[in-house]
């Protein structure tokens, strides 16, 4: 990686994926594995609030004025129950900031709720939970976004193998700026720059030899309408199921083609999370692949904390985007 990728952007960046995943397999190992029910039904565990937390932290330290946007908050800690979790997160942050208490906890949690508006960072601590909690894909997810647009990605995918780049061994770190690449090195050197390998995305053009990704979580997409559309595309190999962002870094490698997610018949209406896609949104982007949401339309992360104007989203290598669309739209049609 060219070695002029550094300030304190880059460095926070690369110690919060780094720290993250260090965070997220320690807690990972520890069995049972407890996960906590969210107003929202989905789940939460400690991995999530102390990858947040070390988020508020390292901000602290490096950019103490940023803005951040996260997913979690603190109300878990604020309940009975929570509170022998705080001691927990407190201990696991102590081995990265000795001064780590409480209030620090709280502080550092809470510093997630900044305005989705202008220059803000924005985390994913956990993304895929449900694959973390079954011993599957899970990555920590964080972005730059500037009046709308990602200038900066850092993904650290705990377990995930790039076929294209087994040499980096299992656990990998994505790094991508705008204009400048998308990179990849093995968790644990992430500050060696001469381990960073450039990520390239496929060149297959032929359709029927794409391979493709899909949501492990049948809630995720439109089930019938996936199978429709992957027949109409005449590719036949079954999808490839995982949870989170790790499909992005998979696409970003060249292991993989096409990623679609289609709005789910039960919830029509549902919009993803900046933090879900702006990411990997850029990985992709910057590997040379393309990436909009159902409709061909470009991703706009200055509608606040929704992807507010873009239904599902398309994630291919670019050469077979327009393919990907026009059968979105013929299927829609029928
Ligand atoms: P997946 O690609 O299935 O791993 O989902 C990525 C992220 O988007 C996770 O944080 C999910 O919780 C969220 N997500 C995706 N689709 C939906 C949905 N239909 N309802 C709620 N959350 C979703
Ligand atoms: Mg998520």
């Amino acid at each position: 990686m060219e070695s002029d990728f550094k300030g304190p952007e880059v460095q926070f960046a690369l110690e919060l994926i780094q720290g993250g995943s260090e965070l997220a397999r320690r807690i990972r190992a520890e069995t049972p594995i407890r996960s906590i029910i969210k107003r929202d039904h989905s789940p939460v565990t400690l991995a999530d609030m102390s990858i947040q937390a070390l988020a508020g932290a390292l901000l602290e330290k490096y950019l103490p004025e940023a803005v951040l946007v996260a997913e979690e908050d603190t109300d878990h800690l604020k309940t009975p129950e929570g509170a022998e979790d705080l001691e927990k997160i407190i201990a696991y942050l102590h081995a990265f900031f000795p001064h780590a208490n409480s209030d620090k906890i709280h502080q550092w949690i809470d510093r997630g709720q900044g305005e989705s508006a202008g220059s803000f960072w924005t985390l994913d601590p956990i993304d895929g939970t449900k694959g973390f909690l079954r011993g599957g894909q899970y990555v920590t997810a964080l972005a730059f976004i500037q009046n709308g647009k990602v200038e900066l990605a850092a993904i650290g995918c705990p377990e995930l193998e790039l076929q294209e780049h087994k040499a980096l061994g299992k656990g990998v770190g994505i790094f991508a700026m705008r204009g400048r690449g998308c990179w990849a090195a093995p968790l644990g050197w992430l500050k060696e720059f001469s381990k960073w390998v450039r990520l390239e995305v496929s060149k297959r053009r032929e359709i029927h030899q794409a391979r493709i990704l899909d949501s492990f979580d049948p809630e995720h997409r439109d089930v019938e309408k996936n199978r429709r559309i992957r027949e109409v595309l005449g590719i036949r190999e079954e999808p490839i199921f995982m949870d989170s962002m790790a499909k992005h870094a998979v696409i970003a490698s060249g292991d993989s083609e096409i990623f679609f997610r289609t709005l789910p018949r039960k919830d029509p209406g549902y919009r993803d999370k900046i933090w879900d896609v702006a990411a990997g949104a850029l990985a992709i982007e910057e590997a040379g692949g393309r990436v909009t949401d159902l409709e061909g339309r470009e991703l706009d992360f200055g509608a606040g904390l929704m992807l507010a104007r873009n239904p599902g989203l398309v994630a291919t290598n670019g050469f077979l985007h327009d393919a990907v669309l026009g059968v979105l739209r013929k299927v829609d049609g029928c």
